[in-house]
């Protein structure tokens, strides 16, 4: 199959959907892979290491889409690109259509196979192309948090580890899914004293299993909520409640209650997020003060580190692109029920529930 990865185009987005790695394993089988010249500088991989691996390094955008049969891609597609995808060709990549009806009606209107990252399932009911950047981000957020509590960033001057004779920082994770327990493990990791919420009674005896006390688990109460106010030198978002926006757990009001310099990282922050103050910050500037309070609420964290992003989401991308490459679509779809949801957009048609109902379009 001729196969082509293009260089992502989306303001500040470095990352690259196929390694010099993966392109090895799709040569290796006999198919034709083309990337975009310069597509994997942002996450460190040179034209000549494609080279090396197989691939085609294709200068011409036009010729590069033209000639593919499989597009392979990051981020949802922006408008140029939407009108260079044609009827016969599958994109594979992030889509989020529900939230973005010009996309849906663009993809539509192109004809082609859209297959999203995002709707992909697991048998154990996750979400396997979405939970490596919820890795990145939760294991981000308290590296973000723990720089944001230095006094040269406004924070109240704590160390998190603490050292002998002072006690180490308290760090409350609101949220103890993907998100939450990697920024637990990251907080524990550098000797914090951290306390997971939770409105999963289930999810919170898997992490006190896990974890045998070193994490405290705590039930996501409004008295909890009211304690991990009073007590944290950090507070992580990472709630999510499936298809909604973001309860809002910290009011402005509670935040009088906050040591002055605590922070606030906001993970939640691509729904909305989960405290009232919160508001979406950019890596090149991330954080600002609201009541004497640090807001860390990056909205794209994983861009930051683009080259771990990147290995992380191609290892659990590349068994399906293998798939799609070596089946075509219809088979490798009607033979896998967990790859069979990633179907979003055929021949014109919405083949997702979601998506369908949230333009009022036919399924
Ligand atoms: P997840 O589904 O794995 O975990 C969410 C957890 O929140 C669940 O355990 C759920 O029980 C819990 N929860 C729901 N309501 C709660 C409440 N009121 N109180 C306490 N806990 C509650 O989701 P995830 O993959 O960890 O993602 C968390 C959030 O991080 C999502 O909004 C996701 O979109 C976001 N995210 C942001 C970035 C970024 O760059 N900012 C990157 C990746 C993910």
């Amino acid at each position: 199959m001729k196969v082509a990865v293009p260089k992502e185009i989306k303001n500040h987005e470095y990352r690259v959907a196929l390694t010099p790695t993966g392109v090895r394993e799709l040569t290796g089988r006999g198919h034709q892979v083309s990337v975009q010249a310069a597509a994997g500088e942002g996450a460190g991989f040179t034209d000549a290491d494609y080279q090396a691996a197989g691939a085609h390094v294709e200068a011409d955008v036009d010729a590069l889409w033209q000639g593919a049969e499989l597009i392979l891609k990051v981020k949802e597609p922006q408008a140029e690109e939407v009108a260079r995808l044609s009827s016969g060709q599958t994109l594979f990549t992030y889509l989020h259509l529900a939230a973005e009806e010009k996309l849906t009606l663009g993809l539509l209107e192109s004809g082609a196979t859209c297959i999203a990252y995002e709707t992909v399932t697991d048998s154990r009911g996750g979400l396997p192309l979405l939970a490596p950047m919820s890795t990145v981000a939760g294991r981000m957020a308290v590296q973000a948090g723990a720089h944001s509590l230095e006094k040269a960033q406004g924070g109240a001057g704590v160390l998190l580890p603490g050292v002998p004779g002072v006690s180490p920082g308290k760090v409350t994770v609101i949220g103890g899914g993907v998100v939450g327990e990697n920024a637990a493990r990251m907080a524990l990791g550098l000797g914090a004293d951290v306390t997971i919420l939770d409105k999963s009674l289930a999810r919170l005896e898997v992490l006190d299993d896990r974890y045998q006390g070193r994490i405290k688990t705590v039930y996501s109460t409004a008295d909890a909520l009211d304690e991990a106010v009073r007590d944290s030198d950090m507070i992580v978002g990472a709630v999510l409640i499936p298809g909604a926006a973001a309860p809002k757990l910290i009011t402005r009001k509670m935040l009088a209650d906050m040591q002055p310099g605590s922070v606030l990282v906001d993970v939640a922050i691509d729904q909305g997020g989960c405290f009232e103050t919160s508001k979406p910050t950019t890596h090149a500037d991330p954080t600002y003060i609201v009541e004497g309070i640090v807001h860390y609420c990056v909205a794209n964290m994983p861009g930051a580190v683009a080259r771990t992003s990147t290995l992380g989401l191609t290892n659990a991308t590349l068994p399906f692109v293998i798939a799609l490459a070596d089946k075509g679509w219809q088979k490798a779809l009607a033979d896998d029920a967990h790859f069979l949801p990633g179907l979003n957009v055929h021949d014109g048609r919405v083949t997702y529930q979601a998506v369908a109902d949230a333009f009022g379009l036919e399924y």
